[in-house]
């Protein structure tokens, strides 16, 4: 910021002799105090670093039982998420994969199969499954391109082979740092896993929070207009990965 606007700045609503010298001595003045105290400058720039946000992402769909209601919740309160599907599963759900991607939603790759033991037996088998996901995908949308990719069960743990042939092949790896713990907490309700989601965000400015819309997951879409309201009141903002 210019000293001349600094001077303005700091003069609004101040009256003072309005010649041009008391002006040249008042913005020396300014600009002087100002280097010798840069706290004093109004801290515009810190706006883009206090910025919070949210992505709220769903693994293992698309379903019928789940998916659609989890998208209804979302377009009530407009609010975008992430959809890591399972390839196999959209045979029959075409039509829930379009409406999720028509509603401004991303959709990124989760395996075909989601069988550990074939999926993860070899870096081959990783890719051709990831493909087949892929595939399955742009059958139902042809449309649709996207290069996001999760581990199903997570990456930790896995032979590093396995990682990087799933980015040598061009996919963009997505984890998560939060999770509402739907899938390893049978039996939670809702405010259990509301609890849970703020649990494990702490005090994290960028959370990508792990739900899941498979079947049976009946509390994840109880708690999800839960979530919304809170991280909306929180100052988050919603985005996709
Ligand atoms: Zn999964």
């Amino acid at each position: 910021m210019h000293s001349i606007e600094i001077f303005s700045f700091c003069m609004k609503g101040v009256r003072l002799p309005q010649t041009e010298s008391m002006k040249a001595f008042f913005c020396t003045l300014c600009a002087l105090v100002l280097a010798l105290f840069p706290a004093c400058l109004p801290q515009r720039t810190c706006q883009a670093q206090e910025q919070k946000i949210v992505y709220l992402t769903f693994d293992d769909g698309p379903t019928d039982s789940t998916t659609p209601k989890i998208l209804d919740i979302l377009k009530e309160n407009d609010v975008k998420a992430t959809f890591f599907v399972i390839g196999r599963q959209i045979g029959t759900r075409k039509e829930i994969l379009r409406r999720t991607i028509a509603e401004g939603h991303k959709v990124g790759v989760h395996s075909y199969s989601h069988e550990y033991a074939s999926i993860y037996s070899s870096a081959k088998a990783l890719l051709d499954d990831a493909d087949k996901c892929r595939r399955a995908i742009l059958d139902a949308a042809p449309s649709w391109s996207g290069n996001l990719y999760r581990f199903p069960g997570g990456e930790s743990g896995l032979k590093q082979e396995l990682s990087k042939a799933v980015r040598g092949a061009g996919y963009k790896v997505c984890g998560w740092n939060a999770s509402v713990e739907d899938a390893v907490s049978p039996g939670a309700d809702a405010d259990k896993l509301f609890e849970n989601a703020l649990r494990t965000a702490g005090d994290k400015d960028t959370i990508i929070l792990l739900l899941h819309d498979g079947v049976g997951y009946k509390e994840t879409i109880r708690c999800l207009p839960r979530l919304i309201d809170y991280y909306k009141k929180e100052g988050f903002s919603f985005a996709t990965l």
